[in-house]
This record gives structure tokens, C-alpha cells and sequence, in this order.
């Protein structure tokens, strides 16, 4: 029989020396990750016995065994699951699927992360957790289905390599044992496992058990004390969603959470229900308090995990909830689904369609409950989740007004950390104004002294300040009650009709200049136009309706993508006297080179004021000079 060594990759190696070296709490998480494991494997072992009888090649129930060695100092965590090839084997112990990796490590090394070990299941890496309290874990292993007794034997002291060889094995399975460090013995004292079980596994639908020793009376000498072993059931089983709500508590509810989602906080809200009618099902689910560290990651495993008949079917089920409610963990269990569907099968399938409406229709109507009744915990949800849940705005037609209703925006009328609603900003609309209107940009405090607000707080219009990088695509195209998104850095924008002699009176005086304005920047501009939006300042740069934002355009260009420079318009303040002055330097000399550097600066200013840099940052800087030097000799 030939023994292979084999290194781990450089992550994995990573991600050992941090889980042997930097997680000191909470070690005993170790056996809930193992236990999880050995569900999951017993749960694809069951699923696929209902269309492949081979798979039951032994009599036993399914169950997860814990044995104690005290003489060896190991402890086994053994199950009739589906087992491991050789291959499987290596590859899942041996790799992380992970693409981030680097963010991923960080995440590992996080503060988070060492207070609260529990939080490595979410990176799909629990089974490293035994070598928090083991210095040698050894794992057997034969498929289900697999001939013959054979099987595998995998082996880490957890030093930058495995082994991995062939041995004989009875049934098919897992067994796991780890040769636990010197000081982690507790972990083989009985009431220790009895309470991490209760702890951590209670909600575990397979038995977990373990053999009890007890003292009996002698049969024939009564007053002679006997040592019996039994098979003791350790854990509840309660599959927690089929019972009343009534007979939950709260803390049950917690529990079964961070059971499910290997988060250590408590839930935001929980939603318990049960449908009747066209679909049956239960539906038990969470919305959390803090986004898990993972969300962000493209190996994100959304879904609710779906139950046909309390059969588990499916861990991760994406069929069963809408993108942009990715956050919520919860648990669904059909009564009309065949036990036998397949991941394919529930793309297209009508109960999980209607299932999904149903779900969606509750976390909508439970988020819009708590913003109404539960405000501040409302408040840290839409911290956390809402740049998530706007996505719906975009991609859920049918719900956008009522998503709509759940965003929460600052203003240029609230204070720093209040915010108003879409339906708070039409209410207190003025008389006149038909549009929503918002500005996007990175900081609130930034935004506030924008140009492009000056003619909006002048008339007293709220404009929403929007800060997340999906806003300008989700929300331009939003339309709430018939009342439209409007950026107030994009088209033509006149706010008062009364000032519109004004303003043909400033283009007959201007005209000339704005062409010649033009006439100079042609390569950069497609129009310079007087501005009904601005008050004091003398210039900004505007893009026309449906074009891209100048904050979209940076946020594609910084991920890589191609963005086609479009020309924007340069739009004048008539009432600036810098227009009066430049109209007196023009009537002297049609072609004053002095008026074609002062173009290219308010150019430059524009640039400047929208966020971005003038064209040529040393000619800009050069040309500041000159004037303050043309100043000083005025002024001296
Ligand atoms: P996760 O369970 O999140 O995928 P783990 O590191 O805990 O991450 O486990 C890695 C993989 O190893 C599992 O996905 C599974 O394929 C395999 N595995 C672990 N334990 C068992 C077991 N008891 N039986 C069968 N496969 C197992």
C-alpha cells in the first residue's frame, strides 16, 4: 500500500497557520463544523438513495456517531454520509475554492474573525477548524456506492502537507479523528460534548450519538454494580419550522439562525409562516442584523435552503429568492415538491415560483413593518443591506415603488445623520415642481456645496443626495407615482419659468462670447450654453439627459472598462459679472488671446468642480500664476 505526501496549496497552508496560531475563543466550534459536515454528507447520502437504491448498502439509520478514545486522546466524529473518493478528498481538503483570496485572508485575519472563529463556516473552510484543538487529524472515508470495502485515509498534522492512502473500509462515510493537542482533553469528557452538542447541533435533524456508560444492578446479585454501554441521542431534532410558533422561544429562534447562517449575532427579525392554497410550504427565515463578511465575495452562497416533505433537498436554493434580498437565511419546506427534483428542475418549476412571490411579498412587507414601527433597528438594517435591496429597484419591475418606499436618502434638508423617504419628499414637495430631483456623488458634506445646487436651494426644491455607486444607473430610470428621477447634473434644467425674458435677454447680450467660448474648446465640448441652475458660481459642466453620470463614468473606468469620453456642456452663470467683464474685453478686441486663456480656466474650474482634473494640470496651475501677477499689478 503506497502512502502519497502531498503539499497543500499556499493558501490553504495560509489559512492553517492562522487557524492554529491566531483563533484562541470559542475553540469548541470545532465539533459543530464537524458535526455540520457529517449532516450534509448523510443529507446528499439520503437524497440520493430516493432515486438510487445502491446508495443504501448497509442497514443502519443514518446517524453521526462521537466516540472517545481517553487512552489515545482522540476523538472520532463518525457518519454514514456520502463519503469521499481519493480525488474528492484531495481536493476538498486540500484547497480552498476561493478567488478572492487575498480579501479573503484579510477577512480571516480580522479582529471579527479571531473573537468569533464560528465566523470561518461562512468561508466554507470549517473542517480547518479541528486544527484549533488537534495537532494530527486523520480522515476515513468510503463513497457511497463505491465497491469492494474501499476506501480512503487522509492524515494532517497540519505542517504543509497531507497524506492520503488506500485502506479497507466496512461501510460507506466519514470517520474523523482528531488526535486532540494536550491541552484540549476536555473535549473526550462527556458532559463537555453533551453541551456543545446542545449548544451548537440541537437543531442537527440526524441523530447524534454516543455511547454512554452507566452502572446497573447486577441481574443475579443485585447489591453487584454492572457497566452497561448505550447508544444515547444527544441532540433535540426539532425540525423548528414545523412547530407552532407558540411553542418557539426567541432564543430557539436565535439559536437555529446562527445555526444555519454561522453568525454570532443575533437576527434582525424573524418571519415564521406557513402557506396554504396554491402552494403549501413553511417558511421559516431571518433577516440579519450585519451583513456576513462573505456577501460581498463572488462565492457568496445565497438561497434558502429547501426542504421537500422535511427531506432536505437543496442547501443554497437560488431559486427561492430574488437577488437583491440575498441577505436573508431562513429555511423553506414544500409539501407538493417530488422528493426526487433536481437543482435544473427548480429553474423553471411553478411551486417555486410561486413560493419565491410569496417570500419576496414577506421580507418586502417586513422591512416596510419595521421601518414603520422599529425605526432605529430599521436604520442599522438599511446601513448594512440597502445598497443590496436598491438593486431591485433595476432589476424587479414588478416591486420597484414598493422597494421604493424602503430606500432612505439624506437631502439637502436634513441634518447629518437623519434621512428622508421618497414618499417624506413628495409630500413636502412645492407647488410647481414635477420632479424628484437628486444629485449622486462619494460624501455627503461634498455634495452640499455643489454648484449644481444653487438654483434649487434658491427656490427651496429638496434634492436627494445619493452615495452608492449603483445609484445614478438604478434610480435615473426610476419613476415613483409618475413622478421621475432627475439628476440635477444632467439636461437642460430651468427651474423658473418667470426668468425665462432673463434669459433670452442674457443670450442676446452673451452670444457672441459663448461662441467664441465654444469656438475655443471644441475639442472638449459639444455645447456652452447659459445655465438656469446656478447662482453664484460662474461655470459648471453638465451631461445631457440618459448619459452617464461623471460618477458612473469613473467608477466603470477604475474597473477596467471601456468608457467612451462623451462631450459635455459647458454651462455659463449669465449673472456672473465675470461675463459682464469678458463682454467688455470682446468689444475691444474680437480676438483677444486674454479670452481664450480665460476659456480654457472656466474650462479648467469646471473640471475642478464636478471632481475631476483640469485638462493639463501644470498649464492650469501656470495660467493661476499669470493672473494673480496681471492682479498684483493692478493692485499694487
Ligand atoms: P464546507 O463544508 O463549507 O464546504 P469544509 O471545510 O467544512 O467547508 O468542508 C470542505 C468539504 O469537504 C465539504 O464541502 C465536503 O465536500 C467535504 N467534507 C467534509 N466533511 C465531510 C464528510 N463528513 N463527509 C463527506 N464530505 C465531507
Amino acid at each position: 500500500m503506497t502512502v502519497k505526501k502531498m503539499d497543500f496549496k499556499t493558501e490553504t497552508k495560509q489559512i492553517l497557520d492562522l487557524v492554529v496560531h491566531s483563533l484562541y475563543s470559542h475553540k469548541e466550534i470545532f465539533l459543530r463544523e464537524l458535526i455540520s459536515n457529517a449532516s450534509d454528507a448523510i443529507d446528499k447520502a439520503h437524497f440520493q438513495s430516493l432515486t438510487d437504491k445502491e446508495i443504501l448498502d448497509d442497514k443502519n439509520p443514518w446517524k453521526i456517531k462521537i466516540e472517545v478514545d481517553k487512552d489515545a486522546g482522540t476523538l472520532t466524529i463518525r457518519d454514514n454520509g456520502i463519503g469521499m473518493t481519493k480525488e474528492d478528498a484531495i481536493r476538498e481538503l486540500g484547497t480552498i475554492a476561493h478567488s478572492g483570496t487575498k480579501e479573503f485572508l484579510a477577512a480571516m485575519q480580522s479582529k471579527e474573525v479571531k473573537e468569533n472563529p464560528e465566523l470561518i463556516g461562512q468561508f466554507g473552510v470549517g473542517f480547518y477548524s479541528s486544527f484549533m484543538v488537534a495537532d494530527k487529524v486523520t480522515v476515513i472515508s468510503r463513497k457511497a456506492g463505491t465497491k469492494d470495502k474501499k476506501g480512503i485515509k487522509w492524515e494532517s498534522t497540519a505542517d504543509g502537507s497531507f497524506t492520503i492512502e488506500d485502506v479497507d473500509k466496512e461501510e460507506k462515510g466519514t470517520e474523523i479523528t482528531l488526535h486532540l493537542k494536550d491541552e484540549e482533553k476536555k473535549y473526550l469528557e462527556e458532559w463537555e460534548i453533551r453541551s456543545v452538542v446542545k449548544k451548537y447541533s440541537d437543531f442537527i435533524e440526524h441523530p447524534i450519538v454516543m455511547d454512554i456508560e452507566r452502572e446497573e444492578e447486577g441481574k443475579i446479585d443485585k447489591s453487584q454494580k454492572v457497566k452497561v454501554k448505550e447508544e444515547e441521542t444527544l441532540n433535540a431534532r426539532k425540525a423548528i419550522w414545523l412547530k407552532n410558533k407558540s411553542d418557539i422561544t426567541e432564543a430557539e429562534y436565535n439559536e437555529f439562525y446562527k445555526h444555519l447562517s454561522h453568525d454570532y449575532t443575533d437576527p434582525a427579525k424573524v418571519v415564521h409562516y406557513k402557506a396554504e392554497g396554491a402552494s403549501e410550504f413553511t417558511a421559516l427565515f431571518y433577516i440579519p442584523a450585519i451583513r456576513p463578511m462573505d456577501i460581498l465575495y463572488k462565492e457568496y452562497k445565497m438561497g434558502l435552503t429547501l426542504y421537500a416533505k422535511r427531506v432536505k433537498i437543496i442547501e443554497h436554493c437560488e431559486a427561492l429568492i430574488q437577488p437583491y434580498l440575498r441577505f436573508v437565511k431562513g429555511v423553506v419546506d414544500s409539501s407538493d415538491l417530488p422528493l426526487n427534483v433536481s437543482r435544473e428542475m427548480l429553474q423553471n418549476n411553478r411551486q417555486v415560483e410561486t413560493m419565491k412571490n410569496s417570500i419576496t411579498t414577506k421580507v418586502l412587507g417586513t422591512l416596510n413593518d419595521m421601518k414603520k414601527n422599529d425605526y432605529d433597528k430599521y436604520l442599522k438594517f438599511y446601513h448594512e443591506f440597502g445598497r443590496i435591496l436598491k438593486e431591485g429597484i433595476h432589476f424587479d419591475f414588478s416591486k420597484r415603488e414598493q422597494i421604493g418606499e424602503l430606500l432612505l436618502f439624506p437631502s439637502t434638508k436634513t441634518d447629518k445623520e437623519s434621512f428622508r423617504t421618497i414618499e417624506d419628499y413628495v409630500g413636502d414637495m412645492k407647488e410647481g415642481q414635477e420632479d424628484i430631483y437628486y444629485i449622486t456623488g462619494t460624501s455627503r458634506d461634498e455634495v452640499l456645496k455643489s454648484p449644481y445646487l444653487e438654483a434649487f436651494n434658491e427656490k427651496g426644491y429638496e434634492v436627494l443626495i445619493l452615495l452608492d455607486d449603483i445609484d445614478d444607473i438604478v434610480m435615473g430610470q426610476f419613476e415613483y407615482k409618475g413622478k421621475k428621477f432627475k439628476s440635477v447634473i444632467k439636461g437642460d434644467i430651468t427651474l423658473d419659468e418667470t426668468k425665462k425674458d432673463e434669459k433670452e435677454k442674457a443670450q442676446k447680450k452673451y452670444g457672441k462670447i459663448l461662441k467664441l467660448i465654444q469656438d475655443h474648446l471644441e475639442e472638449d465640448l459639444k455645447e456652452v450654453r447659459l445655465s438656469g441652475r446656478l447662482k453664484d458660481s460662474a461655470c459648471c459642466l453638465v451631461a445631457d439627459e440618459g448619459e452617464m453620470d461623471p460618477q458612473m463614468e469613473k467608477l466603470l473606468k477604475s474597473m477596467g472598462q471601456d468608457v467612451p469620453t462623451r462631450k459635455r456642456i459647458l454651462e455659463i452663470n449669465p449673472a456672473h459679472p465675470l461675463f459682464e467683464a469678458m463682454s467688455g474685453i470682446f468689444e475691444k478686441d474680437k480676438k483677444s488671446e486674454v479670452l481664450k486663456e480665460y476659456a480654457t480656466l472656466l474650462y479648467d474650474q469646471a473640471l475642478l468642480l464636478e471632481g475631476s482634473k483640469p485638462k493639463d494640470t501644470v498649464s492650469f496651475a501656470k495660467a493661476i500664476a499669470k493672473l494673480m501677477v496681471d492682479n498684483a499689478g493692478q493692485n499694487s
